[in-house]
């Protein structure tokens, strides 16, 4: 066990240090920064588990830069350091307990997370005599002639002063889809992000290059010896704006962590609305006299952490914007995009959710986006630079027909998407194959968009039970559609093979409206069979957990209409399975319980015991509320442990939650 763990910890820090190496020395990265900071974390852990093998310069100790070659080299007075991370907010609240256990009544600076790179700037007499990256921390470059370039930076200050600031400098992201339109143009390589683009810019031989770059810059902190530092953080700034610094305006002093989580909040949803980059917020401990006594690690100081935003954001371009039929034919309008690498892939379609998503967001074919994976999967645009507009944009006009078969859309009642209410509209019926033929629903190997589109177009599959049908054609499919015969043989096997499928998957895959993949088990595991379930009235479907007037409504009419039930018929003489086959496993003695789990548990993991809770009827919510019936606490319980305390909500340990869900 341990062999292998210091065997992985000897990958990650190879690892960890080459993707160092391409982000901070080439500006040039390769993974993106979630991925970067996942394996972080996990050398992070191994590393508190074995600390026996923490190698002397691992990455979790060492501030990742290095110093280019012609550049002078800049010695710090003062270490510039990196910030420790948090990507959730519970990791916010178990920094705010540890700064509690000082015992010093304390207050936060909340302020956005630039992603750009750190610089100091020094002024002697009030005049700006050097400017520094910040290097490995110790010792950064001298970039004294391009900051000289940014405007915002005061070459001259009001007063007579000596003091060291630091900084992040950055691009505004309408200056750096300016830029990279213009590298390609020249045919030069384009930067991946602003943050890139900015470091790249700043790391120039020749001053006369980063003065065309349009670069800006935050002042964020006064860099003084701890025993100096009285000014709380927030004065301190207010001063530095008063001598003339760019500070930022998001910048808030808050007294509680429950205000700077709130702060962190709303910045994160007007992130992309802001005209340059932010990646997360840092939350710095006010009272800078106390700096001292809280320390630092060897990387970063704990009276400071960045909160990382979850999703990353990437800057694109609008083609077009076209409409997508689905499967229930909800109509939904797409952005194609210039490919741009988001958080890993390349992405070059996103969602625009409907029409009122696009006029609330004012989007238009043309614009300059940004874009993030919502919930890391599917891509949506978020915002628009409109810096970046040059009046050929073109505002989007919801059309009132289905792109693919010209019937009138309709709108329901309360709802803001259209549909096409054609039942032979072919693009919801290929949609419809190729939901039914997906993992989640029938998992028919081999059965792709590709597939279905090319079937249905040649005029093999028009509805799902032609999938079943498929067979007959075997040897016109093999002739004529040009397919191998032995990925025609496996791929009819495969169909086969989906018919002893348990209900649940059959259900999901007919597509009903609202019938998710948790709701075709639910369904599937009270009403045991297809017949039963079609059978049902609404009062037998209300009584399911789960199961409200929408969905129940949207059952029975979906096995009220012809063309459904006589689907459904062709798919029992195809000798399809209409049974659930699965474990009766909600033998429900939890049923109507609420749990909340914490910390860490050691015979399980949280997943785990999720899926074992929600198995027997109870329910998982992420909070502590007066509604919760038990708090599970494992180990390094934080914030949540309080709160089910104060408000008096029952606490178990890992056994007794054993204990809980073994009882019959
Ligand atoms: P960091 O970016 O997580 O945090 C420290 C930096 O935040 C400071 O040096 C400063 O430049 C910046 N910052 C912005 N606004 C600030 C503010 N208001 N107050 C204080 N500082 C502020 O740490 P880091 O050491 O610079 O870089 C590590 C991060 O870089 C990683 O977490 C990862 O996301 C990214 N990274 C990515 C790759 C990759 O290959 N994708 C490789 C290395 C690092």
């Amino acid at each position: 066990m341990s062999a292998n763990a210091k065997k992985r910890m000897e990958e990650l820090v190879k690892l960890l240090k080459q993707y160092d190496y391409e982000y901070h020395v080439l500006d040039n990265p390769t993974v993106s920064d979630v991925e970067y900071d996942r394996l972080l974390r996990e050398l992070q852990d191994l590393e508190a588990k074995h600390p026996e093998y923490v190698h002397e310069d691992s990455p979790s100790r060492r501030i990742g830069g290095e110093v280019l070659d012609g550049f002078e080299k800049v010695e710090h007075n003062l270490p510039m350091l990196s910030l420790a991370n948090a990507f959730d907010e519970e990791e916010l609240f178990r920094f705010d307990e540890r700064l509690k256990k000082t015992g010093k009544s304390l207050t936060y600076v909340v302020e956005p997370k630039i992603d750009g790179l750190a610089a100091s700037l020094i002024y002697e007499n009030g005049r700006l005599v050097r400017a520094a990256t910040r290097g490995n921390g110790t010792v950064g470059e001298d970039i004294t002639h391009n900051v000289r370039t940014i405007k915002s930076v005061p070459l001259m200050l009001p007063e007579s002063v000596n003091l060291e600031v630091r900084g992040e400098i950055y691009m505004r992201k309408a200056s750096f889809l300016a830029l990279n339109e213009a590298r390609e143009k020249a045919g030069e390589a384009k930067f991946k992000n602003p943050r890139n683009a900015a470091a790249g810019s700043v790391r120039q031989l020749n001053s006369a290059i980063a003065a065309q770059r349009d670069l800006d810059m935050f002042i964020y902190s006064v860099a003084e010896r701890d025993e100096d530092a009285k000014t709380p953080h927030h004065e301190v700034l207010a001063f530095l704006q008063n001598l003339g610094f760019k500070i930022n305006r998001d910048v808030q002093h808050v007294d509680t962590i429950e205000e700077a989580v709130r702060i962190a909040q709303r910045l994160e949803k007007k992130r992309s609305e802001l005209p340059y980059d932010i990646d997360g917020v840092v939350v710095k401990v006010n009272e800078r006299a106390l700096y001292r006594d809280i320390g630092y690690t060897a990387k970063s100081p704990k009276w400071a952490i960045a909160y990382k935003f979850e999703a990353e954001e990437a800057l694109t371009q609008i083609r077009e914007i076209f409409l997508q039929v689905g499967r229930t034919g909800q109509i939904t309008p797409v952005a194609s995009l210039e490919p741009v690498d988001v958080a890993g892939s390349t992405v070059s379609r996103a969602t625009l959710h409907n029409e009122d998503y696009i006029r609330g967001k004012d989007i238009r074919k043309g614009d300059h986006v940004s874009i993030k994976k919502a919930g890391d999967i599917i891509p949506e645009v978020v915002g628009v630079v409109k810096e970046r507009r040059d009046g050929s944009e073109e505002s989007f006009v919801m059309p009132d027909k289905c792109p693919k078969c010209e019937t009138a859309l309709r709108r329901e009642e309360n709802e803001v998407d259209l549909y096409c209410p054609n039942p032979d509209c072919p693009a919801k019926n290929v949609q419809g194959l190729i939901h039914f033929a997906s993992r989640e629903a029938m998992n028919i190997e081999g059965m792709g968009i590709r597939l279905c589109e090319h079937f249905y177009n040649e005029g093999y599959l028009k509805r799902i039970p032609d999938i079943y049908r498929l067979k007959e054609h075997r040897n016109a499919l093999v002739n004529r559609a040009g397919f191998g015969e032995k990925s025609i043989d496996k791929l009819l096997a495969n169909i086969e093979k989906s018919k002893s499928n348990s209900l649940e998957h059959l259900l999901f895959g007919l597509g009903i409206r609202y019938v998710g993949k948790k709701v075709s088990k639910t369904l599937a595991e009270r009403f045991e069979t297809l017949d039963n379930l079609m059978q049902a009235n609404k009062e037998a479907l209300l009584s399911v957990d789960e199961i409200g007037g929408k969905i129940a409504d949207s059952v029975l009419q979906f096995f009220r209409q012809n063309e459904h039930l006589s689907m459904i018929e062709s798919l029992k003489e195809q000798g399809l399975n209409f049974h659930y086959l699965g474990e009766k496993t909600t033998d429900g003695h939890l049923r109507g319980k609420t749990f909340v789990l914490t910390g860490k548990l050691s015979t399980m993991t949280r997943d785990e015991a999720k899926e074992k809770i929600e198995a027997r009827g109870g329910k998982i919510t992420s909070s502590v509320s007066k509604k919760t019936d038990y708090l599970c606490a494992g180990e390094d319980a934080g914030s949540k442990l309080e709160k089910a305390k104060q408000l008096g909500v029952p606490i178990l340990g890992e056994d007794e939650l054993q204990d809980m869900l073994n009882r019959k």
